[in-house]
């Protein structure tokens, strides 16, 4: 007997049709001699309702009240579906997010979870009952309300999958929703996406925080950091989704497992920022107290002791952004310029780690389509490119900003975002079967016996495990000193460049590791990336009659005396406190940053050569790492 846990999204319980059918789903793995918890969200479009609803009252709503009103979605669903599980002849009984004791912080709309208390749901398990949950619901410590960001109800599943998992049950969780799985990208874009058999927690993870919804990316974490194995797959038939579970060899075999699109992000110019140690600390730092997760930071390297630093956020933090970073702009002297509306395309794939050529792949067929890159980041598994949305694809906004969580894309009119999607997914192949793939599925479901215990005294110490349970996880800091840096300054700003330049750096079989791509000026742009050290001199050259042939004014120059410095983890971009206490440890040693990329894996900074062992050891220290 195992305990099984299913959430069901908006979709799968949006009437009462739906509703019998998850009760149905529930009720089959009770009698196929399992223990079940449910795991609710809000009625079909009922979470996007209530928010319209606070609008018509409220420009501004404050966040707690946005909280005690939409947590009463869930409130629903939960009741609604107890019913229909009663009503077909099995015992349930639903539970809030408080009854059950979801602890999380106090940051109203995107709270986290600080501990779960498994006793009452072991109760009722114990018991016979079918559990019903609340999803993306708790209470902080004044009893407050909270809720955990859009999509959270993934999130309370797999944690509280986790919990029980610590305290001693053989646990896994099935995500029932409107697809029969995760696809290569988002199947309401791309026709020919394919379903993946498999995908790797890390990649899913990047997929996840670079627009893929289909699961909410913190959930991922906790299925990481606690080994819950997940399948996501279709509320309304009986076929296997798919399993994210951990890296497995075959998964490899292929550079690009999916790409996402993300059209819900504002980008954001610091220009005159002066080029000395602390300064990104200051301003990422002042970012992450007010709990503003950065995604896309291009630091261009800087020219007379001044350099800009482009980012984005989250729309519904822009304005957030701009109140934090007012008064530091002017302490600084610098300027602070927002661009228009923009979209976000990633590649994700755990296998680029080391093939040679992925982004100029990814560059030449978004070249093609004559889509202009305007910034480009990359991390240990993905690549993103934000590009400008045309004047006629302006966006009307949501009201207030807000995310809204079915916002239908075709409406949305993200075109060059979509365009650019369905290029790089044709580019890399990824209709086709993924090499390998299964082999590893089967031995990954040979899983040990259940050990279910209810002891009293276990559950104690499990409970004491699950403090901070959702506290980031470092596990490692690296330091690359063999690589070397080329930046191209005063390019042209025009589609193309970078997909010449780096054909012919892959035609050299030059393994490219971090790109940075930033706009400095008006229509100008300043191109960074990294090569190994011994490739330097080969691709300084390809870099410099490159430039020359794109514009005479554009100037290649390479930096032999860098390393490269990655702390790795899970979750690093969007828990805000990972950059802060890597900057700040910087900082506090006038090390000075040249170039950062952030990914959910994986955070990497650029610093003097001279300083990297200082710089690696300080970072251990900070995080705590032996
Ligand atoms: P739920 O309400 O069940 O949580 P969501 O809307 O949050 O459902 O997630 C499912 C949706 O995610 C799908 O309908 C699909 O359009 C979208 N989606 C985006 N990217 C992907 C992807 N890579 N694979 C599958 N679905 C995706
Ligand atoms: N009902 C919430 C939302 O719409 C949570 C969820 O569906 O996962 O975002
Ligand atoms: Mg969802």
């Amino acid at each position: 007997m195992a305990l099984v846990v299913q959430k069901f999204g908006g979709s799968s319980v949006k009437n009462a049709a739906r509703v019998l059918e998850a009760a149905r789903k529930a009720i089959r793995a009770k009698h196929d001699g399992h223990q079940v918890m449910v795991v609710v969200s809000a009625q079909g479009s009922t979470t996007d309702d209530l928010i319209a609803k606070a609008h018509e009252i409220s420009t501004t709503p404050s966040a707690r009240e946005m909280d005690m009103l939409l947590a009463t979605g869930e409130q629903i669903s939960i009741a609604l579906t107890a019913l229909a599980i009663q009503e077909l002849g099995e015992k349930a009984i639903s539970l809030t997010g408080p009854q059950i004791g979801i602890v999380t912080d106090s940051t109203h709309r995107k709270a986290r979870i600080k501990k779960i208390d498994t006793s009452r749901l072991v109760e009722a398990l114990t018991t016979g009952h079918i559990v019903v949950l609340a999803g993306f619901q708790g209470t902080d410590e004044l009893d407050d309300i909270t809720t955990l960001g859009r999509g959270g109800s993934d999130t309370t599943a797999v944690a509280v999958a986790a919990a029980l998992k610590q305290a001693g049950y053989d646990v896994q969780c099935e995500i029932f929703t409107d697809v029969d799985g995760v696809y290569t990208t988002d199947p309401r874009i791309v026709a020919d996406a394919r379903k993946m058999d498999a995908i790797s927690y890390d990649e899913m993870l990047e997929m996840a925080s670079m627009g893929a919804g289909v699961m909410h990316s913190r959930s991922i974490e906790f299925a990481k950091k606690f080994d819950v194995p997940l399948m996501v797959r279709n509320a309304q038939s009986d076929a296997l989704g798919t399993w994210i579970v951990p890296e497995a060899d075959w998964m490899t075999e292929i550079p690009v497992c999916g790409a996402a699109l993300a059209y819900d992000e504002s980008r954001l110019i610091l220009d005159g920022v002066p080029d000395r140690p602390g300064v990104s600390h200051k301003i990422f730092s002042a970012l992450a107290s007010a709990n503003i997760a950065v995604d896309m930071i291009a630091q261009s390297v800087g020219s007379g002791g001044k350099a800009t630093i482009g980012f984005t956020v989250i729309n519904s933090d822009r304005e957030k952004t701009i109140k934090t970073l007012s008064p530091i702009v002017t302490e600084l002297g610098a300027t602070l310029r927002e661009m228009g509306k923009v979209s976000k395309v990633s590649i994700v794939g755990a296998g680029m780690r080391t093939v040679s050529g992925v982004a100029e792949k990814m560059f030449r067929a978004l070249s093609a389509e004559k889509i202009n890159l305007k910034m480009i980041t990359t991390g240990d598994i993905k690549i993103s490119v934000l590009i400008e949305e045309d004047e006629v694809a302006e966006d009307t906004k949501d009201p207030g900003g807000e995310p809204i969580k079915k916002a239908h894309l075709e409406s949305r009119k993200a075109v060059r975002g979509r365009q650019a999607l369905r290029a790089i997914h044709s580019a890399f192949g990824l209709s086709q079967p993924r090499k390998g793939a299964g082999k590893a599925v089967g031995d990954f479901l040979k899983r040990p016996a259940p050990l279910v215990s209810t002891a009293p005294s276990d559950r104690a110490s499990a409970v004491a495990k699950l403090e901070g349970m959702e506290d980031i996880l470092v596990s490692g800091v690296h330091l690359n000193s063999d690589q070397s840096r080329i930046t191209i300054s005063d390019l042209p700003d025009r589609p193309g460049n970078c997909a010449a330049l780096f054909t012919a750096i892959a035609e050299a079989g030059i393994l490219v590791d971090m790109i940075v791509q930033n706009m400095t000026g008006p229509g100008k742009a300043e191109l960074s990336f990294t090569v190994p050290r011994e490739s330097l001199p080969r691709a300084l050259k390809l870099a410099q009659d490159m430039a020359k042939t794109i514009d005479p004014q554009c100037a290649a120059v390479g930096d032999a005396e860098i390393a490269v410095l990655y702390v790795l983890g899970v979750g690093m971009r969007s828990h805000t406190g990972v950059a802060k206490t890597m900057f700040g440890a910087l900082a506090d040693r006038g090390i000075n940053i040249a170039m950062i990329n952030t990914s959910e894996v994986c955070l990497g900074v650029v610093i003097d050569k001279a300083r990297g062992e200082e710089a690696a050891a300080c970072l251990k220290d900070a995080f705590e790492i032996g």
